[in-house]
């Protein structure tokens, strides 16, 4: 995951170069002359203050990008806020530009990649987070909640548990992950960390983009070890090569 790509802007001539999720091979690209924006209402009746400052501009913009791959030629719809900042050498500003900040695109491409065998249950959830990244952060990480729970349920974690007296009784998110750390500690510490997120996003506590931007990195690491078993297959790969070239298994080879 390019975590860079994610908090990158738009200028009036240019777009981050986001992966198109339709062919999983192009990039996209600002469809020239396609970005529009306009100035806020606030933004112009705060130009009489006499404290007014170039960065006190607030823009509103709608933008196309297209994939760069012409057998795809995907376009999606970004729509965001922007406004001016300087450029600075050693101190001093030497100039300003424009920026546009994204807050929505449709379709969004997926911020990390989803290993090809993802339950739909946790991709679309995924999704879900991917969408409201840069509009609200706090529901992106209630998305990974969700998300987290779906992962659970594809990995067969009990959802209740039977007490003394005979009654089940509920497992929430939390002894859910534990009962999987019991066989997988180091992903379970993992996931139990995003928990913590997730739960700061529930109760109007403050989640900030990077910590959104952790927790998807996490995830995108956790589902290749839990969905791809990729250490598993690297292991077996490893294995087999080893066999195959060492020395002595070579001469052992060569002498049947
Ligand atoms: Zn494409």
């Amino acid at each position: 995951m390019n975590r860079l790509l994610w908090k990158e802007t738009h200028t009036d001539n240019s777009a981050p170069p986001w992966p198109c999720n339709s062919c999983g091979r192009g990039a996209f690209a600002l469809v020239p002359k396609s970005l529009i924006y306009k100035e806020t209402a606030w933004s112009k009746r705060a130009r009489k203050s006499d404290d007014w400052d170039p960065d006190w501009i607030t823009y509103s913009f709608t933008a196309w990008v297209k994939c760069n791959n012409p057998s795809c030629g995907e376009e999606a719809a970004v729509l965001g806020n922007g406004g001016v900042n300087y450029h600075y050498e050693e101190g001093e500003a030497v100039g300003k530009f424009d920026y546009f900040s994204p807050l929505f695109c449709t379709p969004m491409p997926d911020i990390f990649e989803l290993p090809k065998k993802c339950p739909n249950e946790i991709a679309s959830e995924l999704r879900a987070a991917f969408a409201l990244f840069w509009s609200d952060s706090s529901a992106s990480a209630n998305r990974v909640r969700v998300a987290l729970e779906a992962l659970m349920n594809h990995l067969r974690i009990p959802k209740r548990r039977k007490n003394n007296k005979g009654k089940f009784s509920k497992l929430t998110l939390h002894d859910r992950i534990v009962v999987f750390s019991v066989n997988e500690s180091r992903i379970g510490g993992q996931l139990m960390a995003l928990k913590w997120l997730c739960n700061t996003g529930s109760h109007s506590g403050k989640v900030m983009p990077d910590d959104v931007l952790d927790a998807f990195e996490i995830l995108e690491q956790a589902l290749l070890e839990l969905i791809e078993h990729r250490s598993k297959r690297l292991a077996a790969l490893a294995q087999g090569l080893t066999e195959k070239h060492r020395p002595g298994a070579r001469k052992r080879r060569l002498l049947f």
